[in-house]
């Protein structure tokens, strides 16, 4: 998998053509979409006329939570959304969210990548005590943990849990989506200057240096080429330090472990009202 991809969250269904194409022409070869996105055909489109070949791209698409029966339903659920990618494989399956019958789907998704449909399987939002319930109670463990990560809630518990079992971490929302301020935060700032760096580049390098994989979402090609131009520097320890002591350890958009008995907000994503 890429270090580096581009996501397409909340890019609207008829823009989103346009911008993964400007994606693919800036290199990316990650691209991170979801059922629940509305805009997998917009990513399927793009995929197909950019003519790259297929075996140099890595498409990663997300199951929404399944009723029941989960095996089933998640079964149709990757065949819509191959068929609307136009694709006759992902190179990640994940499971979007923690919810509902999640060993159904699990077991679905096993079944799915055994059969070829996926090259590898994983998981989104799973803080440490799902995630390591799923590794030792199944056959096969998350290759992926996709959650919420950024200099105000940076998962140093969940890294090393990734770590010690060798599920790869993936972040979401690298940028918090713009909030606290973060593109103009004085210390980021700061250390962008002393490389001749934005923000956004010295986050990026912040992620990947950590060893975590990051998927910026950007509809902008100006700003897509920058948080691509990511390679060419590094982050000193002390700066690494520097950027540490930004963690609030608290999430800026949704509470997995918020009581999911009354409606919630999956703001990470979008409305999902489980009570
Ligand atoms: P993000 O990447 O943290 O932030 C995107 C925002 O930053 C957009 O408003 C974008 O504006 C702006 N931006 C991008 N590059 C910039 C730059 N160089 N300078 C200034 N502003 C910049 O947010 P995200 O989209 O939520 O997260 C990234 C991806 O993670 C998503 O697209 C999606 O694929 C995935 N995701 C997964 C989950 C999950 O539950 N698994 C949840 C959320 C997101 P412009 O577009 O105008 O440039």
């Amino acid at each position: 998998m890429p270090v580096l991809g581009f996501g397409v969250y909340q890019i609207p269904a008829d823009r989103t053509e346009q911008a993964v194409t400007d994606a693919l022409a800036a290199g990316y070869r990650l691209l991170d979409t979801a059922a629940a996105y509305g805009n997998e055909e917009a990513v399927g489109h793009a995929i197909k006329n950019s003519g790259i070949d297929r075996r140099d791209l890595f498409i990663t698409t997300k199951l929404w939570v399944q009723d029941s029966p989960a095996q089933d339903n998640t079964r149709r659920a990757l065949d819509t959304s191959l068929a609307k990618l136009g694709l006759d494989h992902v190179d990640l399956y994940l499971m979007h969210q923690p919810y509902g019958d999640v060993y159904g789907q699990w077991r679905a998704m096993e079944t799915a990548q055994r059969e070829g449909l996926t090259r590898a399987i994983g998981v989104a939002n799973f803080h440490p005590d799902r995630l390591l319930d799923l590794i030792l109670n199944n056959e096969t463990a998350p290759q992926v943990n996709q959650i919420e990560t950024h200099p105000f809630y940076q998962r140093d518990a969940d890294h090393a849990l990734m770590r010690e079992h060798r599920v790869q971490h993936q972040a979401w929302g690298g940028f918090a989506e713009g909030r606290n301020d973060l593109f103009v935060h004085p210390v980021l700032a700061a250390i962008g200057v002393a490389h001749g760096k934005s923000v956004a580049q010295v986050v990026l390098r912040w992620l990947i240096q950590r060893d975590i994989v990051t998927i910026p979402k950007s509809v902008d090609p100006g700003r897509m080429a920058q948080n691509i131009d990511v390679f060419d520097f590094e982050l000193t320890d002390g700066q690494m330090k520097q950027i540490a002591t930004l963690d609030t350890g608290r999430t800026l958009f949704f509470d997995h472990h918020a009581g999911v008995r009354s409606p919630v907000t999956l703001t990470g994503d979008r409305t999902y009202r489980l009570g």
